[in-house]
C-alpha cells in the first residue's frame, strides 16, 4: 500500500536493525486517514471470504482492526494481553512470547463472542517472529472458528513470522513488507494488498 510506504518512509525509525518504531502514526498516535485506508485494503482483500468478526490483539491491532471490521459491517474482537483482575470465566489463554519484551505473557479471548464455524480475519499491526498470530490463531481455533486471512500492517519479511504462519497453512495480507531496514532507510518487498 503507497501511502503505508510511504508514512513508514517518513515517520518510522529503526531503533536497530530488527525494531521499526512508527510511535508517530500507529502505536502511540493514530493517523485516523491511514488507517481507514488500511482497512479498506484488508476489506477489499476478503471482500469475498464471507469474514464474521474481526480479531485483533490490544493495544496497537485496535485502530486497523476497527476500520476494516466498519467496512466489512462485523464486529470487532480483541484479545487481551494483560491478565484480568477480575473473573478469568468464559475465556481461553495461549502462552506468547514477545518479540519487542523478549519475555512470554498470556493472550485471553472471551469464547462468548467467537463462535464455533465463523469465518475470522484476524489483524496486527506488525508481524516478526509470528508468535503473537500463531497465538491469537490457536485461541480463535479452540473456540471452533476458522482464521479465513492474517491481515498485517507491516511485516518484517526479515523476519520468520510469515513462514512460519505460511507453513502452518494461513493466508497471510500484508500491506506494507519491509525487505530491510537501518538507519539508512527502509527496502520494501511486494505487498499482498
Ligand atoms: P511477533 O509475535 O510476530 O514476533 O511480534 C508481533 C508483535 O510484536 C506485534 O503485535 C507488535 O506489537 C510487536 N512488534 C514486533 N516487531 C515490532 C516492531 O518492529 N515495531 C513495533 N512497534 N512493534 C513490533
Amino acid at each position: 500500500m503507497q501511502l503505508l510506504e510511504n508514512a513508514i518512509r517518513e515517520k518510522g525509525r529503526a531503533l536497530n536493525s530488527d525494531v521499526l518504531l512508527v510511535d508517530s502514526f500507529l502505536n502511540n498516535q493514530v493517523d485516523t486517514a491511514l488507517m481507514a485506508a488500511c482497512g479498506q485494503a484488508f476489506a477489499e482483500a476478503v471482500r469475498d471470504q464471507g469474514i464474521d468478526r474481526v480479531v485483533t490483539i490490544e493495544a496497537s491491532g485496535i485502530a486497523p482492526a476497527m476500520m476494516t471490521a466498519m467496512v466489512l459491517n462485523v464486529p470487532m474482537v480483541i484479545l487481551k494481553k494483560s491478565p484480568s483482575k477480575i473473573l478469568n470465566e468464559g475465556t481461553l489463554q495461549a502462552e506468547v512470547f514477545s518479540f519487542t519484551k523478549g519475555a512470554p505473557y498470556h493472550l485471553t479471548m472471551k469464547t462468548a463472542y467467537v463462535h464455533p464455524g465463523e469465518k475470522v480475519l484476524l489483524i496486527d499491526d506488525f508481524l516478526a517472529m509470528g508468535e503473537a498470530a500463531k497465538g491469537a490463531a490457536s485461541l480463535i481455533e479452540r473456540a471452533g472458528a476458522e482464521v479465513r486471512a492474517i491481515g498485517i500492517v507491516i511485516e518484517k519479511s526479515f523476519q520468520p513470522g510469515r513462514g512460519l504462519l505460511e507453513g502452518m497453512g494461513y493466508k497471510i495480507i500484508s500491506l506494507a513488507r519491509v525487505a530491510a531496514m537501518s538507519e539508512n532507510g527502509v527496502t520494501f518487498g511486494l505487498a499482498d494488498a
